[in-house]
């Protein structure tokens, strides 16, 4: 069978509900778009749920899903994908845990839990961290985007089973959490002294390093504290590439994203205009994905956070103009593709509607289009209008098995 590509273009909580501002419609429906109406039209289109129905997920298992998982096999928590980013080899034993830079006063009340998003610096506060021995663990910091970091604990009997140090957005004010074991086990145990340990070094050390005195003399918070969350241990994760045997590229601007792309086995790519904001490089993003399409891969996917962080922020019309950026990519793409042998497909993670500011389970719309696919001929791409479409009440990892197939990647069930 001939093998044929696939671009995919995975609009992150891209889904909504209808929005009052835009009279009870929802942003994709509001949206112009013509050319992804077109491509709907020629394809097969539908409200496809990330993971299952009623289960609402974060941005890290509605990817693993995307990419073809069933995350209770894989999934492990945020450390690791965190870790994977900032390009640390997990051993089998390692706890992993994603962290912030913070600013904490005297008594450890967190003034700041990002410290004001600090850009400048950080490289050179996680230099100063890594590396660190407490008992006979050793400690791993490195740097990941603004306030953000990896930090991994080595060594003999760790467990994942342990709290977060850092209290949450909506507990700002209040002390950091001192880790405590969730299992009563000696490994948590252990884990939870280690880390609580290692903190109150790091603290130490950052209060007096010269980056944060400099930003004291300059009236900014000095981040003189990480705080964790998402422990986890790493799983063995069988990469889809291998899977498939399929060469896969993933382009895109956050950081955890390019993390999980790798993870599954994606070469990734990024750019420093790839923001993962709403001021990204869409035009770039396309541009990229034809590239690697014509360097020889099969399988190329195209992120864009900034669909998400309309609905975090409840801005329904920037919401409408980022899918109308989203729109750009496809009359790229489409303008420049070989048609017959490639297939285009617009999804998301998860639906994040700006009157909730959260993920909700709401499923996802989708569309596949290719020269050989099944016309749903539906006129247009919304939520409200494509409920009728064939790959409605698919999973994401159905659509995935699904463009697997088109492409000519599987094997036959039976003889
Ligand atoms: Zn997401």
């Amino acid at each position: 069978m001939r093998k044929k590509k696939c671009i995919m273009v995975i609009g992150d909580g891209l889904g909504d509900r209808p929005v009052e501002l835009l009279q009870g419609k929802t942003p994709l429906e509001v949206a112009k778009k013509p050319v992804i109406n077109m491509l709907s039209l020629n394809g097969m289109t539908g409200l496809v749920h990330p993971y299952k129905p009623g289960i609402r997920v974060g941005t890290d298992v509605g990817h693993l899903c995307i990419f073809g998982y069933e995350p209770e096999k894989v999934y492990s928590g945020r450390g690791p994908i965190e870790a994977f980013s900032a390009g640390i080899e997990l051993k089998a034993d390692d706890v992993a845990f994603r962290a912030n830079f913070a600013t904490v006063s005297e008594d450890l009340t967190v003034i700041d839990r990002r410290t004001g998003r600090i850009r400048e610096g950080t490289r050179l506060l996680a230099e100063s961290l890594n590396g660190i021995e407490i008992d006979d663990c050793k400690i791993f910091v490195k740097e990941l985007t603004e306030h953000r970091a990896a930090v991994v604990i080595r060594g003999e009997g760790l467990s994942d089973m342990v709290t977060d140090t850092d209290p949450g957005t909506a507990h700002e004010g209040e002390k950091v959490k001192r880790p405590l074991p969730t299992e009563n086990t000696l490994e948590a145990e252990k884990t939870a002294r280690v880390l609580w340990k290692f903190l109150m070094r790091a603290h130490e050390i950052l209060k007096i390093h010269p980056v944060n005195v400099e930003r004291q003399k300059n009236g900014l918070f000095p981040a003189n504290f990480i705080i964790t969350r998402g422990a986890g241990k790493l799983k063995k994760i069988e990469k889809i590439t291998d899977i498939f045997k399929v060469k896969a590229a993933c382009i895109a601007g956050d950081e955890t994203i390019l993390g999980i792309g790798k993870m599954c086995g994606f070469d990734v790519f990024t750019s420093n205009k790839f923001t993962g904001s709403f001021d990204t490089d869409y035009k770039g993003k396309a541009l990229m994905a034809l590239q690697k399409i014509n360097e020889g891969y099969d399988f190329v996917v195209v992120h864009v956070k900034a669909t998400d962080l309309a609905g975090h922020d409840n801005i329904p019309f920037k919401k409408v103009e980022v899918i109308e950026n989203i729109e750009t990519i496809f009359s790229l793409l489409y303008s420049n593709i070989d048609r017959l042998n490639t297939y285009l497909c617009l999804t998301a993670d998860h639906t994040t509607p700006c009157s909730v500011r959260d993920h909700t389970c709401d499923p996802v719309p989708v569309f596949i289009w290719g020269s050989d696919v099944r016309k749903d001929g539906i006129q247009e791409f919304g939520e409200e209008y494509i409920k009728s479409g064939s790959l409605s009440g698919y999973t994401a990892k159905d659509v995935f098995y699904t463009l697997m197939d088109f492409m000519g990647y599987t094997e036959k069930y039976g003889a």
